[in-house]
């Protein structure tokens, strides 16, 4: 190879070509990064160089700690491999949680990291600062604590993240903070909070390939402040959802619920199991007559999985097989309605009860209902706000992706732009509270003019005898039932045949006779007008509080493909468009003045800082051109892609 190739130093990080075998990026070094073809040289491998285009490789710093930062924002480059190099050295050192900027990613530990949830750190979160103690989920708790507490507008934390990412132990810990340190002033509230989680994940959730208890609903936990905004005084659930086809179809090697599943999900027996769904139930204020109509519910839906109609003489009863699973799912479905409108009682019942004219939840244990929006739509009548917490399926793509993927897909795609519009401008109001000369149009422009605002819609490849695939014609008929919709996440191709029959989500015609005692009339409804109206109420919800997110990964190698559907790179992305770097005055000035001995010692952080830019020729931001190299805040520096890096080059002069 070129001897220039050899020679070259600048740190960078390439496609692993064997990604299958490990770490999907590898480190190397090359020439400069131009716009032509470029020549790496692999670092680990000891390999022959490589040839590769400057899209393919992405600039690495190689003064990063060892252990990694704790908010990748002051990392020197925020790429997506020096992302997951971040996460990496994190997970070596048990840290679970990193800050990127405004979110806070999760990597699952698939262990017990018991200290780490203890009591003790529950307390040690208490009234700390981002940012003070290391990253955590209580971190965020807290923030939306104190925030509902002072600021008394509602607050909302999504959790999202592919199947098997943390999503629901995360809510869990937050629901276990949150009611730790309400346990003082409402113990009931705090007992029942605690209760309702196992319940709904008993009959909510399922055994499937990629998570031994993947939620198979959406759930949204909304803890309410008394009138006047103190402290907490009840709480509802809304789910979102329910996958009822699995009580009668699910793929090899998963299960139904847990349920009305009669195999048990772990290793306690079934009759322990329902020994403690039982207990749980009598917990929440069930009576003995209720619990027993619900075994008996439970039963018959496991005796209807039973049945099996031999086939007559005239072949008739194939028909009959079939009303039986639609019977099945619905009997089930209305179970797990009952179970919230059970757990909704019980939450909305605590002896603090709001004070007149706030939004109690009615006796029947509906949820409370929006009042009236106020000015920004965050409180609601008699003052009372709330913390939501949003636990909501993950993006999906499965071998054959229907209806229900379609519908779980649009929800993530969905707060996903709610995510990042929210963030954009969280981010300009930062700019603007550290005075930084960049809220003007140029920035919102170079934000928002980045925004797509849809998913777009294409027919699948034509693959050709050969196997090569090609594009569809956009002129050719469409001659199938498959369509590709490009998400945030990624493709995925979805099967339209069957959509009508699961959106009329009809019944046999004889069924809603067998189910005459049930309580109100069956209606046929359409699964996705319906949903699609509760997805709007969810965006409105939302809408009205102030946002904190956390997003769950999964152990290495698939952190990549979990960041990707938890739509971090977009994150990256749009912070890169603006001051994607931040670091403090003083962090910087104790980096570089033992560098400096004697440049300027009395000058303030401040000052160092600033005269220390200016002597390197870094570009300053200014009215004229908001985004240069760097832009100095009130109390921290704010650097453009790359230029802290360059900094660090200068500094150390490399
Ligand atoms: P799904 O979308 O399928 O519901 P999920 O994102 O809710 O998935 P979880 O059920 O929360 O995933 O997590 C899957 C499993 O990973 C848990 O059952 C648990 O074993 C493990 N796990 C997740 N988070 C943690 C954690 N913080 N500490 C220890 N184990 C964890
Ligand atoms: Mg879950």
């Amino acid at each position: 190879m070129s001897a220039s190739a050899t020679t070259s130093r600048r740190p960078v990080f390439y496609p692993n070509p064997s990604p299958s075998a490990g770490e999907p990026f590898l480190r190397g070094h090359c020439s400069d990064l131009g716009d032509g073809p470029v020549t790496v040289t692999p670092c680990d491998t000891g390999g022959d160089p490589v040839q590769l285009t400057a899209a393919d490789v992405c600039p690495r710093s190689e003064a990063e700690p060892e252990e990694g930062v704790a908010d990748a924002a002051s990392l020197a480059f925020l790429n997506e491999p020096s992302l997951l190099d971040n996460i990496a050295r994190r997970y070596a050192h048990d840290r679970i949680y990193t800050y990127v900027g405004p979110v806070l990613l999760a990597v699952n530990p698939y262990k017990t990291l018991a200290e780490l949830y203890s009591r003790e750190a529950m307390d040690a979160y208490r009234g700390r600062a981002i940012g003070v103690l290391p990253p955590h989920v209580f971190a965020l708790a807290d923030r939306a604590r104190r925030m509902i507490l002072s600021d008394r507008r509602s607050q909302s934390i999504v959790v999202s993240g592919e199947s098997g990412a943390g999503k629901t132990e995360s809510c869990r810990a937050i629901v276990d903070y949150l009611a730790h340190h309400s346990r003082e002033e409402a113990e009931d509230l705090c007992t029942a909070m605690l209760s309702a989680s196992p319940l709904l994940e008993a009959f909510g959730c399922a055994s499937t390939l990629r998570n031994k208890n993947s939620s198979r609903f959406g759930k949204l936990m909304r803890i309410w402040t008394a009138a006047g905004g103190a402290s907490f005084s009840h709480s509802s659930i809304e789910t979102y959802l329910l996958e009822k086809g699995r009580v009668s179809n699910h793929a090899p090697g998963e299960r139904t619920f847990h349920g009305g599943d009669a195999a048990p999900h772990n290793e306690a027996s079934p009759a322990a199991e329902f020994a403690s769904v039982v207990s749980a139930l009598g917990a929440l204020g069930a009576s003995r007559g209720e619990v027993q109509s619900a075994a008996q519910i439970l039963g018959a839906v496991l005796l209807l999985g039973n049945l099996h109609f031999a086939d007559d003489e005239q072949d008739k009863a194939k028909a009959e097989g079939r009303a039986r699973d639609g019977l099945a799912r619905e009997l089930y479905e209305r179970l797990f309605g009952w179970l919230v409108r059970r757990i909704n009682t019980s939450l909305a019942a605590p002896s603090a009860a709001p004070a007149a004219g706030s939004t109690a939840a009615s006796a029947s244990g509906s949820v409370p209902a929006r009042a009236s929006a106020e000015e920004g739509g965050s409180c609601y009548v008699g003052g009372s706000c709330y913390i939501a917490i949003l636990d909501i399926f993950g993006f999906e793509s499965l071998g054959v992706n229907s209806l229900e993927q379609l519908l779980i897909n649009h929800t993530n795609e969905s707060l996903q732009h709610f995510f990042l519009d929210r963030t954009m401008r969280a981010e300009l109001a930062m700019y603007a509270d550290e005075g930084v000369p960049a809220n003007d149009h140029t920035l919102v422009a170079r934000f928002f003019g980045s925004h797509r605002e849809h998913a777009s819609i294409r027919l699948p490849d034509v693959i050709l005898a050969s196997g090569r695939r090609m594009p569809a014609r956009k002129s050719a008929p469409p001659d199938g039932t498959r369509f590709v919709v490009a998400h945030y996440a990624g493709e995925v191709e979805y099967e339209a045949s069957g959509f009508l029959s699961k959106n009329l989500d009809a019944l046999h015609p004889e069924l809603p006779l067998l189910l005459q005692t049930a309580r109100g009339s069956l209606r046929v409804r359409g699964l996705a007008g319906g949903f699609s109206k509760q997805l709007e109420s969810l965006m409105a919800t939302l809408g009205a509080t102030t946002p904190h997110y956390a997003a769950g990964c999964l152990d290495l190698p698939l952190v990549l493909e979990q960041l990707r559907c938890a739509g971090t790179p977009q994150l990256l992305q749009l912070m890169g468009r603006g001051y994607p770097t931040r670091c403090e005055f003083e962090a910087l000035a104790s980096r570089y003045r033992p560098l400096l001995p004697g440049f300027s010692p009395t000058l303030s952080s401040r000052d160092f800082v600033a005269a220390l830019l200016a002597a390197l020729r870094l570009e300053p931001a200014t009215a004229a051109k908001p985004v240069a190299d760097f832009a100095l805040g009130v109390r921290r520096v704010f650097f453009s892609a790359g230029a802290m890096a360059t900094l660090d080059e200068l500094m150390h002069g490399s």
